[in-house]
């Protein structure tokens, strides 16, 4: 049987294992996905043993991501933008490819709720590395423009300069935003987790806004209740994200894409059990 896992620190809270656990089922193959705990320093090694027991993939999440780069043989383009590798894949020829799926991920959970960004004013909220992972996808989609606002406005115009050949990509301070219009705005800042908003005017939500916050959790998070409070119609958390993520890497392991949507049902009902 295939083997594939998580390799994480903490690991215990993943919802890979359960999700790829569906897509298997889902699609009949014959694989098993575990959930793997790395020493904090110790990646490389736990990523060796794994391959050379006969491991065919594995997801990166934190505080791996890097080393996981530093790790692939080859990239994705999306991953060496990325700067982020949050999946490996061993070629038949040994060769361990790194990918970064989780701004396909976003895409597609956008797209699966109607969503779609070609033409789209789109407002990117973070600098961090969810932000990074996410840019170059969204450029691909053919979006007008894409704004990205961060509390620390150099780390903004710092991704603004690492993508600025590859679309419309314009960096700003969050105060600065007031009086311009977006489509689509989504929150890649950690600010929910704590309870926080990441400070953009209220008045850039309007009802045929699309808003997104890459948190996710039992509850709405607080950037979405927010964003609810000021009158967006659509308000989406990150549990589609990381089931596209988890669907993209799943396929460029398997070559079959599962069916995301009734995995995210199934995710959501145990999420608020
Ligand atoms: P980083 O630590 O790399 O970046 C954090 C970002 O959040 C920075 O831009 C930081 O701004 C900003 N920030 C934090 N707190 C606040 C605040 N109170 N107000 C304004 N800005 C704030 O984290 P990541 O980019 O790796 O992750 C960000 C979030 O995305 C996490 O919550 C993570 O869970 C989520 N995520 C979800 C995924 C999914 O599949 N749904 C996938 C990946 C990430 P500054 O630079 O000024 O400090």
């Amino acid at each position: 049987m295939d083997k594939y896992v998580v390799f994480g620190n903490p690991i215990a809270q993943s919802k890979s294992p359960f999700i790829h656990t569906l897509f298997a089922r889902q699609t009949g193959q014959d694989m098993r996905y575990e959930a793997q705990l790395a020493p904090v320093d110790g990646f490389k090694e736990a990523a060796d043993t794994f391959f050379t027991a006969g491991g065919r993939g594995c997801n990166i999440t934190m505080p791996f991501k890097e080393d996981a780069f530093a790790y692939a043989d080859q990239l994705t383009e999306r991953a060496r933008l990325a700067g982020a590798v949050n999946t490996l894949k061993k070629l038949d020829d040994g060769v361990i490819l790194g990918d970064n799926t989780d701004g396909e991920g976003l895409v597609q959970d956008l797209i699966q709720h109607s969503t779609l960004l070609k033409g789209q004013r789109v407002l990117l909220i973070g600098a961090g590395g969810a932000a990074r992972g996410v840019v170059l996808p969204l450029l691909a989609q053919g979006v007008s423009s894409l704004t990205i606002a961060n509390r620390t406005v150099e780390k903004a115009g710092a991704l603004v300069e690492l993508f600025s050949s590859h679309g419309p990509v314009k960096a700003s301070a969050l105060p600065e935003l007031e009086g311009n219009e977006f489509d689509v705005i989504i929150n890649s800042t950690s600010a929910s987790l704590s309870g926080e908003l990441p400070g953009i005017p209220a008045s850039l939500i309007r009802p045929e806004v699309t808003c997104y916050d890459m948190v996710y959790g039992a509850e709405p998070t607080t950037f979405n209740v927010w964003a609810k409070e000021h009158g967006a119609r659509v308000a989406l958390d990150g549990l589609g994200m990381l089931v596209g993520q988890a669907a993209e890497s799943f396929m460029l392991w398997r070559g079959i894409r599962p069916g995301a949507k009734q995995v995210h049902n199934e995710l959501r009902r145990t999420l608020q059990q």
